[in-house]
């Protein structure tokens, strides 16, 4: 069998197949944002890793290295807070093509270091080694939680309600927009100066503060695809207060994780389109994106928000939090479904989001 026709997800299934089941200290393994361990009476140890491969998750012509490494602490800060844990060290493993500058992998750590102090995380190891072909990135981070209020994907139950922080779509809009600045700069008929892949190796490690190439009209999606940010104190938050009974971040976009987060808690959602919460910058840009705002948000991945479910007993406690979060949907009994508008049909949700080994139609 070939791997586009298992996918992805078909792939690490069988994996948890063939792998030893649970040891007694294992409480969750495979199959969640973050494998669960126990260490103690009752703390946990969480522990999660992602690799981030040139050409694949990112592309040099359009990333600059200091965005470069916020990402790839971000995305793994992101699985932590998904499980309500506390981020607190990390590993990281680069596998580095020759021609790459010393100022590119040091202004990798900059924006990658900056990301950890925010969240209080420290960088205790890795690894180092040449690549013959593109850049790899692996990081892993170690972070805690109680057992009392660790939030796993499954524990969603019929009847509880839908809720994500913040807003989605902007991500995949931002890349769709970088990528088509690339396309226009390679037939030469607009120069939005987002510059070249060798000049983009060089000049790799904007601060802050110095993004003179992404001040566009467009710079709000392309920063947050480029320097996503975790959701680590919602995260906390909200575990803390006991309100969610299931909990993941959007990685691979709404429509694939919520249908994750029902395979892992046996249950079916209907998912309402229309109350989908999208940036004013995402509905200002809409004329000028080849697709819906809706589609960036069900396919697009990389928002990095929380979505999460909670009993209609513990809306207070929710509301308490004042956390910004939409209501999208219920979790039911049957089948995930998605309806478009108010009074418009349902049809079965199906899995848009990233895979990794999904034949790509367009
Ligand atoms: P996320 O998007 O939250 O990072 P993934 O979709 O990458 O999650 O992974 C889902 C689950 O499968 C996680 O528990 C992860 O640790 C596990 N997993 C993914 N790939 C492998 C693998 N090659 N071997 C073992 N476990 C894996
Ligand atoms: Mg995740």
């Amino acid at each position: 069998m070939k791997l586009s026709n298992l996918g992805e997800f078909g792939l690490i299934h069988a994996i948890q197949q063939l792998s030893s089941k649970r040891s007694p200290g294992t409480i969750i393994g495979i199959g969640d944002d973050a494998a669960v361990l126990k260490i103690g009476p009752s703390k946990l140890l969480l522990a999660t890793t992602d690799m981030l491969i040139e050409d694949v998750h990112f592309d040099l012509s359009y990333t600059d290295f200091y965005s470069l490494g916020w990402k790839s602490a971000s995305i793994n800060l992101s699985d932590v807070a998904a499980m309500g844990g506390l981020p607190r060290f990390c590993l990281t493993s680069l596998a580095l093509p020759v021609h790459i500058p010393v100022k590119a992998v040091m202004d990798f750590y900059r924006g990658f270091n900056a990301l950890l102090r925010i969240h209080k995380t420290v960088l205790v190891g890795g690894d180092t080694c040449s690549s013959t072909s593109g850049l790899v990135i692996s990081v892993t981070v170690l972070g805690e939680a109680k057992k009392r209020t660790v939030i796993s994907r499954a524990g969603a139950k019929k009847g509880d309600r839908i809720f994500v922080t913040g807003t989605l779509g902007d991500s995949g809009a931002g890349m769709e927009l970088l990528k088509a600045g690339i396309r226009e700069n390679k037939r030469g008929t607009r120069d939005e100066g987002r510059g070249t892949k060798n000049r983009s190796r060089e000049s790799g490690g904007r601060t802050k503060d110095d993004n003179s190439e992404l001040r566009t009209p467009y710079s709000e999606l392309i920063m947050r695809h480029l320097r996503p940010v975790p959701r680590v104190e919602w995260g906390r938050r909200i575990a803390l207060s006991g309100c969610a009974s299931s909990m993941i971040d959007v990685s691979d976009g709404l429509s694939s994780d919520l249908l994750h987060l029902c395979e892992e808690s046996g249950t079916g959602a209907l998912l309402h389109g229309d109350r989908i919460p999208f940036s004013p910058a995402l509905l200002r840009s809409a004329d000028q994106l080849r697709k819906p705002p809706l589609e960036y948000a069900l396919s697009g991945g990389e928002d990095y928000e929380l979505l999460f479910t909670v009993p209609s007993a513990r809306m207070k406690t929710l509301e308490a939090l004042r956390i910004p979060v939409t209501e999208i949907g219920t979790i039911t009994t049957g089948k995930a479904m998605l309806q478009v508008s108010e009074t418009g049909s349902k049809i079965p949700l199906r899995p848009t989001g990233y895979n990794h080994f999904k034949v790509k139609k367009d």
